[in-house]
């Protein structure tokens, strides 16, 4: 067995390091800073470098590197490994590479946006079918340990991002949908064209020898078009009416014209809200009738979805207003899409923006928006893309960043919304400027939103 480089002492990287020493190689694993995985590994006498930048002699001493996600292209270990010829993969890959006979069965789903959605909507259709499931990958327990089959799960919904499969070579999984392809994180792939054939690999399966299936959004230009090179079997679903081989929406109802199954649910039933998640819910739909599930389960998964927190939540109703927490819109295409759920909106945006420019999602939501509410380190750049774009919208701009930021927020946009209106937490920005992560910032939202119950006194 051979000498692994484990990059990173995560999660992925120290599941990566612990199956690997389980077979027998040789492992050392670098990382930037101490954890406590890090340390666990030291502990039970793995060899454990602390040290920024990774020292590159480590590389000769080795013969493959494991990368978590944080392992960009350009990173100095990475380009160093690879003058030396040595191989570079991440978790994922691996976990596909150690698969044993009768591991799970895995179903791929990746896109800029709506992966985690569609991902545990998967998952719940999958269960409603009786299947022992998990939705993981990008998410939940990484998936080496799921490579030695324990009898726990039949089948997989994998959350694959783009630089877990930026980073495959192997990885293929039976059926895979690719949802959207909007830009991000073109900083770590250097360019959209790269950023799109990582995505493109999910479907690495979909040839005429391999047999498996490409599902994609034909509402993207860009997907539909990377969907029509497949050669082989592919599904293509959309908000539109179904031709035959396709999902869509029929008369009000999600609809397949695929496998035959016809009427699969009311678009009304699904949740959270909003035509995006109407097109998470037909990706999902697609993967699992593919694996062979019948309608009803896949209206009986769907019904009975919980959504993941932070994602268009609904929070409460005061006075009228809806509050919605869409923490996770973290870019641009995100935010449109909740924006565009609901009719007259008061938006919470700003935050760390990634050099992205908003200029055109402002523009195109202008004429919903009653009000705006800028905190974070890059709203004067959202306060100019308003000023252009949508000059009657009143703005409000929260220049505190401390704790009391949120609450301060929530009180401007609640003296901006009129009853109907919903007042909408979609950032189109990450949170770290102020947050430790989408989800603090979520819920220093929703905490801000009862304060306000509890001083209106209006029931929780
Ligand atoms: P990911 O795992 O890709 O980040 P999530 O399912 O967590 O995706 O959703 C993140 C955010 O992206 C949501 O809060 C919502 O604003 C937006 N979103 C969800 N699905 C879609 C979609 N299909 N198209 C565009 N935006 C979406």
């Amino acid at each position: 067995m051979s000498r692994v480089l484990v990059g990173g002492a995560g999660v992925a990287g120290v599941a990566a390091a612990r199956a690997l020493l389980a077979r027998g190689a040789t492992v050392t694993v670098v990382a930037a800073a101490p954890s406590p995985g890090a340390d666990e590994l030291a502990a039970s006498g793995v060899r454990v470098v602390i040290a920024d930048p990774a020292p590159l002699e480590l590389l000769d001493e080795a013969d493959e590197l494991v990368v978590s996600p944080g392992f960009a292209p350009h990173h100095p270990l990475v380009t160093a490994a690879a003058d030396r010829g040595l191989e570079v993969y991440s978790e994922p890959e691996l976990a596909w590479r150690l698969r044993g006979p009768g591991a799970p069965a895995w179903l791929g789903i990746t896109g800029t946006n709506g992966k985690t959605t569609t991902t545990t909507m998967l998952a719940a259709i999958l269960t409603a079918a009786g299947r022992s499931t998990a939705a993981l990958g990008n998410i939940g327990e990484p998936l080496v340990y799921t490579s030695d089959p324990d009898g726990r799960y039949e089948v997989l919904a994998v959350e694959l991002s783009s630089a877990q499969l930026h980073w495959s070579r192997d990885l293929a999984p039976q059926a895979g949908a690719l949802l959207n392809l909007a830009d991000d994180h073109l900083d770590w792939h250097g360019s959209f064209e790269a950023y799109a054939r990582a995505k493109e690999a999910v479907w690495r399966a979909a040839t005429p020898e391999r047999g498996g299936v490409a599902v994609g959004n034909l509402d993207d230009v860009r997907v539909a078009k990377a969907l029509a090179r497949v050669t082989g079997r592919t599904i293509g679903f959309t908000l539109g009416d179904p031709a035959a081989g396709q999902l869509g929406v029929r008369d009000g109802w999600l609809y397949d014209e695929a496998f035959g199954a016809g009427r699969l649910i009311e678009t009304r039933a699904i949740r959270p809200p909003g035509a995006h998640n109407v097109s998470n819910a037909l990706a999902a739909a697609a993967l699992a009738l593919s694996y062979g599930v019948d309608s009803a389960a896949v209206r009986d998964g769907l019904a009975g979805y919980r959504p993941e927190p932070h994602r268009n939540a609904y929070v409460d109703t005061v006075s009228g207003v809806d509050y919605v927490d869409d923490s996770k819109a973290t870019n641009p295409h995100a935010a449109y899409a909740s924006l565009t759920a609901y009719p007259r909106i008061v938006w919470v945006a700003g935050g760390q923006l990634k050099g992205v420019d908003v200029s055109d999602l402002v523009a195109s939501v202008a004429d919903r928006l009653t009000g705006a509410v800028l905190l974070g380190v890059d709203r004067a750049e959202v306060a100019q893309a308003l000023a252009r774009h949508a000059p009657r919208v009143p703005v409000v701009d929260v220049a505190s960043v401390d704790d009391g930021a949120m609450a301060e927020a929530v009180r401007a946009a609640t003296e901006l919304a009129r009853p109907g209106d919903t007042v909408l937490l979609a950032p189109a920005a990450a949170s770290l400027d102020m947050y430790a992560s989408y989800a603090r910032r979520g819920d220093a939202f929703a905490a801000a939103v009862r304060d306000l119950v509890t001083q209106t006194g209006e029931p929780i």
